[in-house]
């Protein structure tokens, strides 16, 4: 003791060795803890040792055989991204949805470059560029975790609407994803100079839906159609034809009449082609649809409108008469209407003659061309 308090630097030297020692005894314990570990994970199979330099564990095992590596990226990986099994069916996850959505249509300033720059509504090409996910042709395939219950084809009669179409595009996809659901956004617009006829885009449409592939449910859906709520499930009814509309902005937010079933209508194949789809003799603006209602009624079908009226809430985006799509003639359409269950079973679907000009696949839709 008195020779500690003689020496007191000896003192602070043999305290800071111990220390040294006791940490350097630690680490070492630590260490063959770390390598006892290692050697049990890789049930001594050492000489398949393989250094790996870049990994981020190199720095608490400096040697690692094939399997644990594996094992640990697995566990720190895959794991984030792992699918669930395809088998599970996609359900509406109401909790994702939005319910109202405030839509942006500006008619009275479509085409104006906004204060950031984004020209509204959306260019093509910058609709391509925020859904270029999606595979070419706008198709959705789902979300990873889940197998679709159901593949629609949304069909969208089209000609000189590209700024409809854009919004449309731009309103669209989100919507559908939102609602997990698996799509394929299918334009066919009219290829010729002749009166807009559009019973016979609808039909050529489902016609090229079915030559492209398998689906559940067709939804012909009016280009100038923007839903206000995600809430109104984008579905078809095995027993009823599905009309998606209850409240139109244009009709200030009613149905004109009960029997409407304009704007956004779904069909199973069954269904079309048992009422053997659309007419194809309403040449203009007018009827066509009505003429579907009774061929609706013809074959036994009932109507499905969502149970809550405001949920089936929709725009149509403002806009004139289209100088190709004149008005049909009342006393033509009036005959039209008085024969058309008499003619349901041999003009429509069976009696279509298109011809089918051009298919473009742009990333957010399809394009399908068609004489008329
Ligand atoms: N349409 C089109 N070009 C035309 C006429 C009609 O693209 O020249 C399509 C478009 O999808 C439109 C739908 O046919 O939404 C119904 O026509 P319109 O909007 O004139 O009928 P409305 O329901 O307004 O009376
Ligand atoms: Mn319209």
């Amino acid at each position: 003791m008195n020779w500690m308090r003689a020496n007191p630097q000896m003192l602070l030297i043999v305290v800071m060795m111990s220390g040294s020692f006791i940490i350097l005894a630690h680490f070492s314990l630590f260490r063959n803890k770390v390598i006892q570990r290692f050697m049990h994970a890789s049930r001594g199979n050492i000489q398949k040792q393989v250094v790996i330099e870049e990994s981020p564990y190199i720095k608490r095992n400096k040697i690692m055989n094939r399997e644990s590596l594996a094992r640990i990226l697995r566990l720190n990986f895959e794991q984030k991204n792992e699918t669930k099994p395809t088998s599970r069916k996609c359900h509406v996850a109401y909790a994702k949805l939005k319910g109202y959505i405030s839509l942006h249509l500006m008619t009275e300033e479509t085409n104006q470059t906004t204060s950031s720059g984004l020209t509204w509504p959306p260019t093509l090409k910058y609709l391509d560029f925020i859904y270029k996910d999606l595979e070419h042709g706008g198709v959705y395939k789902g979300p990873k975790e889940c197998k679709c219950a159901t593949n629609f084809a949304i069909i969208v009669p089209f000609r000189d609407r590209e700024q409809h179409l854009r919004f449309f595009l731009f309103y669209i996809h989100p919507l559908l994803q939102r609602q997990r659901t698996c799509y394929t956004i299918i334009v066919v617009e009219q290829d010729d100079d002749k009166t807009f006829n559009k019973g016979k885009m609808m039909n050529s449409g489902f016609l090229y839906a079915n030559s492209i592939g398998d689906f559940d449910c067709y939804i012909f859906h009016d280009v100038d159609m923007i839903a206000e709520n995600d809430r109104n499930i984008y579905q078809c009814k095995e027993k009823k034809v599905a009309h998606l509309v209850w409240q139109m902005d244009k009709y200030d937010y009613e149905i004109p009449y009960y029997d409407y079933i304009g704007g956004v209508l779904a069909f199973t194949k069954e269904q079309f082609i048992t009422v053997n789809g659309f007419s194809t003799m309403y040449e203009g603006w007018g009827g066509e649809d009505d003429d579907m209602m009774k061929r609706i009624w013809a074959k036994g079908y009932e109507l499905w409108r969502p149970r809550k009226k405001n949920i089936a809430r929709f725009k149509m985006i403002h806009h004139n008469h289209d100088k190709r799509n004149p008005r049909i003639d009342d006393y033509l359409m009036q005959d039209l209407l008085f024969s058309a269950i008499s003619r349901q079973d041999s003009d429509g679907l069976n009696s279509l003659h298109t011809v089918r000009t051009d298919v473009i696949k742009y990333p957010s839709h399809t394009r399908v061309k068609v004489r008329s």
